[in-house]
């Protein structure tokens, strides 16, 4: 595992492969104004956090990786946050660790709500089916399924880019040590900027 900062390294290591894995902590998220996940899914943290969410668009990590995705290089992103914005930048088959707030769902019935109809229901949603009271599709940790998708995806890469601090959430840091594959790992300051100016270098 190697710290990387400088974004020609990092060019020259994402030209050797064309099978490139994105960890993705709350550092990414940040980057683009969206505060790490909060521990409890509370409508009333959670409300404001998903009318963020909503409002805001794709930082320079999400954008990055869809480059990465246009130019052929991205095998998969596996992001540790809860927002929706790397599938806004156009990521196909992002793993959501925890879920997303894509969805609420109830708990009672099983109905679910998508975000745009769910922030006309702020600030206390009830299932349109049961009146039940909706809960955001997120996990307080990684799930299972996520998980085992995102070791099958490490097992493909040719190289994995951790885009956050060394200790990152424990799913991510258990991810990166799970592989032979060179990891580099950008830090918890603007790493998506990084990628995504060695993403640019790679015409040149
Ligand atoms: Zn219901």
């Amino acid at each position: 595992m190697s710290h990387v900062r400088d974004e020609d390294v990092l060019a020259d290591a994402i030209r050797s492969t064309d099978r490139v894995v994105l960890l993705a902590g709350a550092a990414v998220a940040a980057e683009a104004g969206i505060p790490a996940r909060p521990p409890h899914l509370d409508w009333h943290v959670y409300g404001p956090r998903m009318r963020a969410i909503h409002a805001t668009g794709p930082g320079p990590g999400h954008l990055a990786a869809r480059h990465l995705q246009d130019l052929g290089l991205l095998e998969a992103v596996v992001t540790e946050s809860d927002d929706v914005l790397f599938d806004e930048a156009g990521v196909r088959g992002v793993i959501a660790l925890v879920g997303s707030v894509e969805l609420s769902i109830c708990p009672a019935c099983g109905y679910n709500e998508p975000l745009g109809c769910l922030l006309d229901l702020l600030p206390e949603p009830r299932c349109a089916a049961c009146g039940g009271t909706l809960r955001p599709d997120v996990s307080e940790s990684a799930r299972a399924e996520a998980l085992a998708h995102a070791h099958a995806a490490v097992s493909r890469a040719g190289l994995l880019v951790l885009a956050d601090a060394a200790d990152a959430p424990e799913s991510l840091r258990e991810l990166s040590a799970a592989t032979d594959t060179t990891v580099l790992v950008l830090g918890a300051e603007a790493p998506g900027a990084t990628l995504l100016a060695a993403v640019g270098r790679l015409g040149s």
